[in-house]
């Protein structure tokens, strides 16, 4: 409403003086000072400082689109105070060219600000949007219950990331760790401590590797560790994901729960696809499990060829084997 009202007499009084100049068409001399210069100068002042006062009073309230609005009738209201000095052949004075520019620099000021806040608003929005994008993708790319990355990012993104690595330069393997036993402690325990154990095993292997690695849940009780570095790298950041679960305490009523993993390691080498790689890591955790689980196995398997040869990781000293 009072945006409405100092618009309303913003024109009125631009019209007013528009109708004033009009009405001082009189044959004026050159350089002459007279009545209807000197009047017209004075509402000249006055305009530009209502127009200020209009403009300031609007700023902090209006929309872009009014202040465009302001703006322009201030730019209008410069270039009619022009013409109508040409129409009625009224000598520039000094002093008229200063408030004709005025006019015309109230307007050019107001447009700036239009644009300015304008320009704000809509980084506020873009940084909204991408906050709001970051969000929708991180919620789409991680496992709700352990919070690690899923399959699908894993699929979607993260491999065709990998394969543009140059991984003589940068090389990365591949850990396939999986819990031991697990349905047996599902079958004693209940499926409810069988998440939380699966949450307690997330939350360990994203404790023991570093911010360059990247930890997936790949299936029930399954995860997989991108690591980057090499397989002695690997061997090392395995053996702590191994020795800190197993020593870890995950109690179930009060009663200590006995548990362990079981992980199977293969380094990414460019003659390797990825999801060769991944069979490779899988097969070397399967060789895991028939050893008795509770142990480090890495593939050492250097062509697509079978079979697979398997070395057995020494795993910490102080580790008791089950
Ligand atoms: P192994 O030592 O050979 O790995 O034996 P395991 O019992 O751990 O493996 P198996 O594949 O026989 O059983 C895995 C079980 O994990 C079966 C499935 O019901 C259970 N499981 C899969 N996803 C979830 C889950 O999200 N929550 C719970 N509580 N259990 C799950
Ligand atoms: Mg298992
Ligand atoms: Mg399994």
């Amino acid at each position: 409403m009072v945006r409405v009202r100092a618009l309303f007499a913003f024109v009125i009084v631009l019209t007013g003086w528009s109708i004033h100049l009009l009405n001082t068409n009189q044959p004026i001399e050159n350089n002459a000072i007279n009545f209807f210069d000197l009047s017209s100068e004075v509402f000249t002042i006055i305009v530009i400082f209502m127009m200020l006062f209009v403009n300031l009073r609007l700023a902090s309230t209006t929309s872009e689109s009014s202040m465009f609005f302001i703006g322009l009738l201030s730019l209008l209201c410069g270039h009619t105070h022009d013409l109508l000095d040409e129409v009625i052949n009224i000598q520039p004075l000094f002093i008229s060219l200063i408030l004709e520019n005025a006019a015309n620099n109230v307007g050019v000021l107001v447009i700036m600000f239009a644009l300015f806040k304008w320009s704000g608003r809509y980084k506020q929005q873009i940084k909204l949007l991408q906050e709001q994008k970051l969000a929708l993708t991180s919620v789409s790319n991680t496992d709700p219950m352990t919070h690690l990355y899923n399959r699908r990012f894993l699929n979607d993104e993260f491999k065709t990331r990998l394969q543009s690595l140059n991984l003589e330069q940068s090389p990365h393997t591949l850990a396939m760790i999986d819990l031991d036993r697990f349905k047996h402690f599902n079958d004693t325990y209940g499926h409810l401590e069988g998440d939380k154990l699966i949450q307690h095993a997330a939350r360990t292997i994203l404790n023991e590797i570093r911010e360059v690695d990247y930890a997936f849940r790949f299936g029930g009780e399954e995860f997989l560790v991108v690591i980057k570095g090499n397989i002695t790298t690997a061997r090392r950041v395995a053996q702590r994901i191994h020795k800190v679960y197993y020593d870890s305490l995950f109690a179930v009523d009060g009663l200590k729960i006995e548990k362990s993993l079981s992980i199977g390691l293969k380094q990414l080498d460019d003659s390797f696809a990825f999801e060769q790689a991944l069979n490779q890591a899988d097969l070397a955790l399967y060789q895991a499990k028939k050893q008795g689980r509770n142990c480090i196995i890495e593939s050492s398997t250097c062509t697509n060829n079978e079979p697979t040869s398997f070395i057995q990781v020494t795993l910490n000293k102080d580790l008791a084997t089950s």
